[in-house]
């Protein structure tokens, strides 16, 4: 990254006195980890942080909630603020109301989608980044270096660590390059309860879900053998009483199939909403073609939303994920 673009996010972060922090709609662990973690350092850089996060945090990332205290917004937005986007790609993507878009003094981007097309004021965006949660840590750290202080404590650690083992799948894909273990090492040594984290995130899932994920893989399907899809549907949720929000993790039970470069994940948020979740192990750019259909995010993890039926969701996109792999 530009060293001029991080002075100049510095500047802004340390000039402002009130800040509202958002992310994407659905968080996931990365959008939770590093909205916690910044929001505990712009507290203890004496600054006013409020969260805003219009849909409900998944139950396995409500530890961090707790532990950093966040002050979710409550009543009147502030008079003057800055709005801080965290890993999101698109303005359309953000989990907060038009008004809290347009009351904005600045839009600050922070994030790493290859998909981010620079709608802040200021944006941050390093595509290199395993996750957001790590460039986070490394601007608090230059704000460290510059302040002569250490901002990143145990709690906001373990909030960025929370974001840096999520979006890496535990170090897992390709995404996890020296700088995402330098800063676990560096982590490792403020001193966290990585155990856990690892409890809180993977270790405790309910009964439910578990069931859930079975009915899930009764509808794995493979679409020659690179293809792999899965079916979550309203009924799915309902019989089981699971939030259709707490479905990360599914989707990799397609993409771990041998063979199988593209997994599919389609989600039924209403009839006509479908959530499509898209992951490709070692060539495919899913990011490519969730852009196609008006979405975006990442080479090997990328999504999108089509207004129709499931069944012709399945329709269009396997067709087009045959066309990307020339099948
Ligand atoms: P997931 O499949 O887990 O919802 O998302 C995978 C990645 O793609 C995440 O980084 C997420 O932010 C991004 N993503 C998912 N859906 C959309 C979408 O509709 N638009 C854009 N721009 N990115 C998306
Ligand atoms: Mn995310
Ligand atoms: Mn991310």
């Amino acid at each position: 990254m530009k060293k001029a673009t991080m002075i100049k996010l510095m500047d802004k972060l340390l000039e402002g006195e009130c800040f509202i922090v958002t992310s994407h709609c659905n968080p996931d662990g990365d959008s939770i980890g590093s909205l916690t973690g910044l929001c505990m350092a712009l507290r203890r850089l004496k600054k006013k942080a409020f969260v805003v996060m219009d849909d409900a945090v998944p139950a396995n990332l409500e530890f961090l909630m707790r532990l950093s205290g966040a002050s979710v917004l409550e009543g009147a937005l502030p008079e003057k603020y800055s709005l801080i986007a965290l890993d999101c790609g698109d303005a359309k993507r953000l989990c907060c109301s038009e008004a809290v878009k347009e009351g904005a003094e600045s839009i600050i981007n922070i994030d790493h989608h290859v998909s981010n097309d620079c709608f802040g004021d200021v944006n941050y965006v390093d595509k290199e980044a395993s996750s957001t949660s790590e460039i986070v840590y490394y601007i608090l750290k230059q704000i460290s270096k510059e302040k002569k202080t250490e901002l990143v404590d145990s709690a906001i650690a373990s909030c960025l660590y929370t974001g840096l083992i999520t979006d890496t799948g535990n170090f897992m894909y390709s995404n996890a390059g020296a700088d995402s273990f330098k800063m676990a090492c560096e982590i490792m040594k403020i001193g966290i309860d990585k155990d856990s984290i690892v409890k809180n995130l993977f270790q405790s899932n309910s009964y439910s879900r578990m069931k859930l994920l079975g009915d899930a893989l009764e509808t794995l399907s493979l679409h020659g053998d690179s293809i792999a899809s899965i079916e979550l549907t309203q009924e799915m949720f309902q019989r089981h009483g699971v939030d259709s929000n707490s479905t990360e993790g599914i989707i990799d039970y397609a993409r771990d199939i041998e063979n199988v470069e593209i997994a599919v994940l389609f989600k039924e948020k209403s009839k006509d909403d479908i959530k499509v979740s898209l992951r490709s192990k070692e060539y495919a750019d899913v990011n490519a073609i969730a852009q196609k259909f008006g979405g975006g995010g990442h080479v090997r993890a990328a999504g999108c939303t089509i207004s129709d039926t499931i069944e012709n969701a399945k329709l269009l996109v396997i067709a087009e994920l045959k066309k990307a792999l020339k099948l």
